[in-house]
């Protein structure tokens, strides 16, 4: 039966839970609204199931990097809709176009929390585009809606965090996952969503609206990665409007505090993914340091392929993407997770307490403050 004692062993992507032949596994939240499982012992009847599926409690094979590519989407509008270059989309589109397979990944739900969803028609890929920068929950039966498709011979083109990726294969088993593909993207940690609920209820009330959309890459031409939300107002007379609004990660205290990596899970600062050696059968990025001659304004996508489904996935999708090849040094030499989780010594406990203790809209104003003072010191020419 599992039982969590360390925080760091336990990534909360809830394959216990959908393993579970008798219900017993619930989540618990802990005070920073980090989830775990806990076992109704009245209900378990120590089959074990739970533990064969724990990523922390198996080995977990791992390949090297075999080929690496930078990749552009040739697609403009995709383009601009993706966080990087679009490789995903690529990938995706070939999938359902070519192997008339299912792809699954994340995105909002109706109240803008990250979930994993099911998508068969291409008018629906749109959906799974762009990062969202919190951690997505896996429903059980989206495990085991995976399952069904893989007994059915429909082929699975899985994308998420390793970790997701990881999980998803153990809770699928070895021997069924012939028509499995995943698609790791690169992660750098994961915040939970009670912290960005918070954030986007304050903006709600903000704006007095209803936020139904939050792309933290705008790629707009006068505000380039910057992030975009949409508020919808409806109007007395029943009519609906949307605005956009923006905002950067030296404004938005919810988007500084991902890219600090300050309040990540406590299993991502020790996380047995961060290396060089992959589990997925492909690895996408962003390709930061990119120097060759694809054009880097909009993002470019860097794609890592491990094993021979990996090489298939970035066959199919050769023809919608414009690539060129590179080597993995480049690639890691901005992308620390590719060689060593994120650091610890990041971490700020301070930020957690200071945001259960008073909530988000003082959590905004103190970190505006923070902003409005270092502004005036950067215009003054003092560095701060
Ligand atoms: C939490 C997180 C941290 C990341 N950290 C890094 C990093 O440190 N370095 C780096 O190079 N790249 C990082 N990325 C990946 C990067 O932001 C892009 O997602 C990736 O390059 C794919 O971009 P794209 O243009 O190909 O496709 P896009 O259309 O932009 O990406 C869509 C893909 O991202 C997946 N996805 C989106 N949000 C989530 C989520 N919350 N959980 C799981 N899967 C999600 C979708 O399922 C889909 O596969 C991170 C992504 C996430 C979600």
């Amino acid at each position: 039966m599992i039982n969590i004692l360390n925080k760091e062993k336990c990534c909360g992507c809830f394959a216990c839970e959908a393993a579970c032949p008798t219900k017993a596994i619930y989540k618990i939240e802990d005070e920073y609204g980090n989830l775990f499982p806990r076992v109704d012992t009245s209900k378990c009847i120590d089959c074990g199931k739970c533990n064969k599926v724990c990523i922390y409690e198996q080995n977990i094979s791992f390949s090297n990097v075999d080929q690496v590519y930078a990749g552009i989407v040739k697609n403009r509008d995709t383009h601009m809709k993706s966080a990087s270059g679009g490789a995903f989309s690529a990938l995706a589109e070939s999938f359902i176009n070519r192997l008339h397979g299912v792809v699954y990944g994340c995105t909002y739900n109706s109240e803008m929390m990250p979930t994993h969803i099911r998508v068969n028609a291409l008018g629906e890929l749109h959906r799974l585009q762009g990062s969202k920068y919190i951690k997505s929950s896996i429903q059980p039966e989206v495990f085991c809606c995976v399952q069904n498709d893989l007994k059915n011979r429909v082929p699975v083109l899985f994308s998420g965090t390793p970790c997701q990726c990881a999980a998803l294969k153990q809770f699928v088993g070895e021997k069924n996952c012939d028509l499995l593909y995943t698609v790791e993207v690169i992660c750098h940690g994961v915040i939970e969503q009670p912290y960005w609920r918070d954030y986007i209820q304050l903006l709600q009330t903000k704006h007095n609206c209803t936020i139904t959309d939050f792309s933290f890459r705008n790629k707009d031409k006068k505000r380039s990665f910057t992030a975009r939300y949409t508020a919808r107002y409806t109007l007395k007379n029943g009519t609906v409007k949307e605005k956009r609004y923006y905002t950067t990660p030296s404004l938005s205290y919810y988007y500084n505090h991902f890219l600090s990596g300050k309040i990540f899970r406590e299993n991502c600062y020790s996380c047995m993914f961060a290396k060089s050696v992959r589990q997925s059968d492909l690895t996408i990025g962003d390709f930061w340091g990119y120097e060759g001659s694809l054009p880097k304004d909009k993002g470019i996508s860097a794609i890592l392929i491990q094993t021979v489904k990996g090489k298939k996935l970035f066959d199919l999708a050769c023809e919608l993407l414009d690539v060129s090849k590179s080597n993995f040094e480049s690639v890691a030499k901005t992308n620390e997770q590719l060689k060593q989780p994120f650091d610890k010594n990041k971490m700020d406990y301070d930020v957690l307490t200071e945001w259960k203790m008073y909530g988000a809209e003082y959590m905004q104003k103190q970190f505006s403050q923070k902003h409005w003072k270092a502004f005036i010191l950067r215009k003054l020419g003092v560095y701060v």
